[in-house]
């Protein structure tokens, strides 16, 4: 298991401020894991809120454009993201990469956008059930890492833990299908090569969280699989009751 696994709640889609109690109720239960990096992403129009209501954990937002202002209605920048409090963002999930037709091209000039104004970020990644079918997935996933992740020049300068990937097989997201823990510790193992050929030594403070389907019951084996460094957790994190299950999953035998 990583020594500081990175658990992320992405809300998607969901909540209005009533919510904003399920993430006080997270922040509290995270300050008890101190060894844990634990992150909410809620909408955008939450991101203020929250970010005024908890301490221990992070908050994010699901995308940011890739210039930092301009004639780009309905878009927010990663400097406005920063101003209202978030402090990293996750690019390149792979539903925005197919509601918005993301390339990996755009997904690394908003990966260092949001470096470039101070958030950390989370790089999304996977591949299709029809992909994986066709013994693509580490060649799919692969050229994804090589065309999302910010540049060696962009990440020079910065602090680990900066940087994350996500690996999302897009068949596990939302579906209740778990990738079985050998693929899991296959693909992260082949992204962390790719990871290594961009970085260089740089590469150990970038942890590959993995994502798709995690709950309770399935986070510590998964969480403890080779070259697993945390969890990018949708439908489980919008509740306290589930999210914190994932994060005392993340903390056992640490704290
Ligand atoms: C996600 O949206 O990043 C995700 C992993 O969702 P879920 O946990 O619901 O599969």
């Amino acid at each position: 298991m990583h020594a500081n696994p990175y658990i992320v709640g992405n809300w998607k889609m969901n909540g209005t401020r009533a919510m904003l109690a399920e993430a006080r109720a997270i922040d509290r239960a995270a300050a008890r894991y101190p060894a844990v990096q634990v992150a909410l992403a809620p909408p955008f129009t939450l991101i203020h809120a929250m970010a005024d209501e908890v301490s221990a954990i992070g908050v994010g937002g699901q995308d940011c454009h890739a210039q930092p202002k301009g004639a780009h209605t309905g878009d927010i920048s990663a400097a406005m993201l920063l101003d209202c409090g978030a402090d990293f963002v996750i690019v390149g999930h792979s539903e925005r990469r197919k509601d918005h037709g993301e390339s990996d091209a755009e997904i690394k000039a908003k990966a260092e956008a949001a470096l470039a104004a101070g958030l950390g970020v989370i790089v999304c990644v996977g591949e299709t059930l029809e992909q994986r079918d066709a013994g693509k997935a580490e060649k799919v996933v692969g050229a994804q890492v090589d065309g999302s992740l910010p540049s060696a020049e962009a990440i020079a300068e910065l602090a680990p833990g900066k940087v994350s990937v996500a690996y999302e097989p897009v068949w596990a997201i939302g579906t209740g299908r778990v990738a079985e823990v050998a693929d899991v510790i296959a693909m992260h193992a082949a992204i962390r090569l790719r990871i290594e050929a961009a970085y260089g030594e740089r590469a150990d403070g970038v942890r590959i969280l993995y994502g798709g389907s995690v709950n309770a019951e399935n986070a510590s084996g998964l969480l403890e699989a080779e070259g697993v460094g945390g969890a990018l957790v949708g439908g489980a994190s919008l509740t306290a009751e589930s999210f914190v299950a994932i994060i005392a999953a993340a903390g056992a035998e640490r704290d």
